[in-house]
Parts: C-alpha cells; sequence; structure tokens
C-alpha cells in the first residue's frame, strides 16, 4: 500500500496543509491500494503565488529557450515510459494497450508543442495595426482520470509554450500517477514555480482555482456538469475558459458500407478504453433494413473482446474505475432494460470469474430509440446503443439529436458520400472509414462538448491573447 503525501509547489514537494486523507483501491481486485493526503484551499493559493511570481520572468523567456525546455520534457517523460505505464495499469486498470498509448502521446505532446513554437508567428500585421500574440498569466489546468498522463502534459505542453506558468489539479482518483510524473517533469529543472501541481478535490482545490483573481485561464477537461459550474465560476474574474467535455458521439453505417469490415472499428470506438473514453462512439447507428446484420456481427465482435486483467496485453476491455463508476454503469444498464431495449449482449453483473474488480460485462442493446436514456446520456463504460435508421436524412437527423457534439465515426463504400454525410455531422471530429490519432488537428467539442479547441495550432491559440499596437511606427 502506497502513502502518497506530497504536492509540488515552488520547485519543491510539500506536505500538503490539507488534511483529508482519501483510499484509493486497486480497480482490477478492490484492495486497497493507497492512501493519499489531499491539498486544500491553502494549499491551492500557495501555488498559485509561486505560479504569479514565476510568470514575471517565464513570460519573458525566448522562443529557444522555451523550446529546450519542452524537449527536457519531453525526454524525462519518455525516459520513464515502463514505470509510467505500470503505474496506470495498476492504478487505473487501464489495459496495456491503451495504458502504452497514452503514455506515448504524453511524451509526444511535448515534442508537438515544441514543434508549434518553432514556427508560430507571435507578430503580425493587421491593416496599419501590429498585433502581438501575448501570454495569458496563471493557467489552472483541471484534469479527469481516463488519461491522466496525458491531459495533464497536453495542456502543460501549451501554456509553457505560450509563455504562461501553471497550477494542475489533476482527478484525486489518478494520484499515484500523478506522484510519478511529478517527480519525472521535476526532473526537466524548470524554474521553481512555473509549474505547480496540487492534487485535492473538485469541490476544493478546484473550486479555488475557479475563484481565484490571479488564474487568468482556465483549460478543463471532464464532465458537462462540473465544466459548467466552472464556466460560471470563472465569469467572475473573466477567465478565459477551454472546456473539453462529455459525448454521445454517433457512429453512422451507411448502406453500402462492408458491413464485415467497419463492425470491429465500430465496436472499437464504442469500446475504447474499457468505455471509458469522452470520444467513444455509443450510438450505432444502422439501415433498418440492414439491422440483423448488424445486430449479429455487433454481438460476434463485442463477445470476441477479452475482458479481465488489464497487465494481459490481449485485454481489450479493463474493469471501470472506482465502485462508484462501475455501479453508475449498472445503473443505465438496468435502465435499457426498464426502457424497453433489447439486450443483446451482457447485461448486468460482472463477468463470470471477475468478481474481485469492478468489471463490467461489456453490452449491447437493439431497437434502441433515440429518446431513450441510454441514447442521450454518456455513460462511460463499455455499452453500446444500436438504433436503426430509415434512410441517410434520417441517419442525419439522429446523428445530430443530441444535446452533445464532440465526434462522430461515419463508415460507408461511397467514400465522397461517406464525405457528405460527414460534414453534417454537428461535430469537433469525425472519422471516416476509420479509427485515427493525429496531433496536429483541433480536438474539442460542439454544443455542450464543451468551449474551444485543444491540440495544434488551434490548441495553442487558446493560450494567447491578441494585442493589437497602432502607431508603432508612428513618430511624433
Ligand atoms: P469530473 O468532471 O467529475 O472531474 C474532472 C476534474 O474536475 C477532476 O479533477 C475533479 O476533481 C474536478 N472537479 C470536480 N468538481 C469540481 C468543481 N466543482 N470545480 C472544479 N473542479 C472540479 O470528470 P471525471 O469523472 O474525472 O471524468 C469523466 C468525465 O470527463 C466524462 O464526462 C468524460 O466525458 C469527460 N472527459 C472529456 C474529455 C474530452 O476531451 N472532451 C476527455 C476525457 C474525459
Amino acid at each position: 500500500m502506497k502513502t502518497i503525501d506530497k504536492i509540488y509547489i515552488g520547485g519543491e514537494f510539500a506536505t500538503p496543509h490539507g488534511t483529508e486523507v482519501m483510499e484509493l483501491f486497486n480497480p482490477a481486485t478492490s484492495a486497497l491500494a493507497a492512501r493519499v493526503q489531499l491539498a486544500d484551499e491553502v494549499d491551492t493559493q500557495r501555488a498559485i503565488a509561486a505560479a504569479t511570481a514565476a510568470y514575471k520572468s517565464w513570460r519573458h523567456t525566448t522562443r529557444e529557450q522555451r523550446m529546450d525546455y519542452l524537449q527536457r520534457l519531453h525526454d524525462v517523460v519518455a525516459q520513464h515510459e515502463a514505470e509510467m505505464i505500470a503505474t496506470m495499469v495498476e492504478e487505473y486498470g487501464g489495459p496495456l494497450t491503451i495504458s502504452t498509448g497514452t503514455t506515448r502521446r504524453a511524451a509526444a505532446s511535448f515534442a508537438s508543442a515544441k514543434k508549434i513554437l518553432a514556427n508560430y508567428q507571435f507578430e503580425r500585421q493587421a491593416g496599419t495595426a501590429k498585433v502581438v500574440m501575448e501570454p495569458l498569466g496563471v493557467v489552472g489546468l483541471i484534469t479527469p482520470w481516463n488519461a491522466n498522463y496525458g491531459f495533464i502534459c497536453s495542456k502543460l505542453s501549451m501554456a509553457l509554450a505560450a509563455g504562461s506558468t501553471v497550477v494542475i489539479k489533476p482527478s484525486e482518483l489518478s494520484s499515484a500517477q500523478t506522484e510519478l510524473l511529478t517527480r519525472i517533469l521535476h526532473q526537466a529543472g524548470l524554474p521553481a514555480g512555473v509549474l505547480n501541481i496540487v492534487t485535492g478535490r473538485g469541490d476544493t482545490v478546484g473550486a479555488e482555482i475557479t475563484r481565484h483573481p490571479d488564474i487568468a485561464k482556465i483549460s478543463f477537461t471532464g464532465s458537462t456538469a462540473v465544466g459548467k459550474a466552472i464556466a460560471r465560476g470563472a465569469v467572475d474574474t473573466m477567465k478565459r475558459v477551454t472546456l473539453e467535455l462529455g459525448g454521445k458521439s454517433p457512429t453512422i453505417l451507411l448502406d453500402d458500407a462492408d458491413f464485415a469490415k467497419a463492425m470491429p472499428l465500430a465496436i472499437a470506438a464504442a469500446t475504447m478504453n474499457s468505455g471509458q473514453a469522452c470520444l467513444a462512439g455509443t450510438r450505432l447507428l444502422v439501415p433498418q433494413h440492414r439491422l440483423e446484420e448488424a445486430h449479429r456481427l455487433a454481438v460476434e465482435q463485442m463477445e470476441a473482446l477479452q475482458v479481465g486483467n488489464p497487465r494481459d496485453a490481449a485485454t481489450k476491455i479493463g474493469p471501470m474505475v472506482t465502485q462508484t463508476q462501475w455501479q453508475r454503469v449498472q445503473g443505465y444498464i438496468r435502465k435499457g432494460i426498464e426502457e424497453g431495449a433489447t439486450l443483446l449482449t451482457g447485461g448486468a453483473g460482472k463477468p463470470a470469474g471477475l468478481e474481485d474488480g469492478w468489471f463490467v460485462r461489456p453490452t449491447i442493446f437493439g431497437n434502441v430509440r433515440n429518446d431513450m436514456t441510454i441514447a442521450r446520456e454518456e455513460i462511460f463504460g463499455p455499452v453500446l446503443s444500436i438504433i436503426p435508421y430509415r434512410d441517410e436524412e434520417d441517419a442525419i437527423a439522429i446523428a445530430n439529436d443530441t444535446p452533445y457534439g464532440l465526434h462522430g465515426y461515419v463508415f460507408g463504400g461511397d467514400l465522397a458520400r461517406a464525405n457528405r454525410v460527414a460534414a453534417r455531422i454537428v461535430a469537433g471530429r469525425v472519422f471516416v472509414n476509420g479509427l485515427y490519432d493525429e496531433p496536429e488537428a483541433p480536438f474539442g467539442g460542439f454544443r455542450q462538448s464543451g468551449l474551444g479547441r485543444e491540440f495544434g495550432i488551434f490548441g495553442f491559440e487558446q493560450y494567447l491573447e491578441p494585442k493589437a499596437l497602432l502607431g508603432y511606427d508612428h513618430p511624433l
């Protein structure tokens, strides 16, 4: 059992002023894994003060200096890949493949930010004005538990590249991963106060970051409900906010699609990260006249996925992160049955032989109507709803009939047609005929899936503010 009792302020590891101790359990076995001493508002204020002091000089570092630090951050994270993966598998229960991917993306985000910084034009002309892109100040980064390293490193890399300093509030459920990552990031030798990490509760540390006048911007990834609370709180001090929130993304199988090729990808889209993924394609839209075929293939593919020990390289679906998350998923499975959807595979309870951890039976509901709860709300587990549609117009209407707009997936034989359908999906990203990873492409949502974008140049500019200088070349 681990004891985690350090936070990181002003370049030093410190014991929190907060005294609350939280217990964490291994999700694959439910054994007690760690006791964490949580930070509180006082710790948060200290971290903000350290970041404010450091900003005075960090904002004046040169492009080359910041590129050098980003390279160092990349190198230290890349060097510790094996330890990071093992800790993520252990604490979060993320299957080896997803834990490896998240860890590699975390290191790669520093390289991406360095590349953007190398080429970015901080000054440009707008008519007679010179426009200078300036850093914002101290940025609060608030992250969830489902890809802890990835979220911390991608937000951190962009903020530092832009010339801001940061106070990070990671999910308290990822404390062991954060403790390890903090020790690794410390090795990059950033100036004291540029990076501060305070692990604590959302309603203490997160709320203090939201209301504190010295925080200029918040970049948040998490649930839509908390995102709204942050946006409301942030407006009092007019903080800039980037919100990456939930989703209920549609996957459209067009009637000319080869279902045998598309279905494994559609199931992977629905179950990635054990279903604990904001961009999961959890509503599968299939043509009415091919419904039976779709049901059969979907069940075949879902039942072929290995559920179990996240350390096993063949495992595709690990446990839910906590008992609470497991219970939430169970509630949705029961709700689907109550509302009259057809249970095609899976169901409530745990898979046989996996009673000790927070494992869910991968579940597919057929004959789902888009107004059922399981089609409207984000479940965050391996639960797929198959919804029949009449024709292309109907498919697009169903796809867009959601409060969310994070992602979409389209599979079709005629590529031009698939692209036409993709263009009509109201979402921040749409994948056509595959699953992809492009670090330069913007990521974020329409509607209640969020505000603003991350990644690439679009994400970088969310950490900058334009200042127009007029008459700068005009002697009096
Ligand atoms: P969450 O919203 O409960 O928590 C996210 C973070 O916010 C945590 O660090 C939490 O402690 C903090 N928080 C909680 N209450 C707060 C408050 N009042 N003020 C400030 N901070 C507060 O989300 P979660 O359960 O950790 O993660 C799952 C959710 O995240 C899902 O809804 C998922 O869709 C979303 N998510 C979105 C993306 C995306 O990029 N769009 C990516 C991953 C996860």
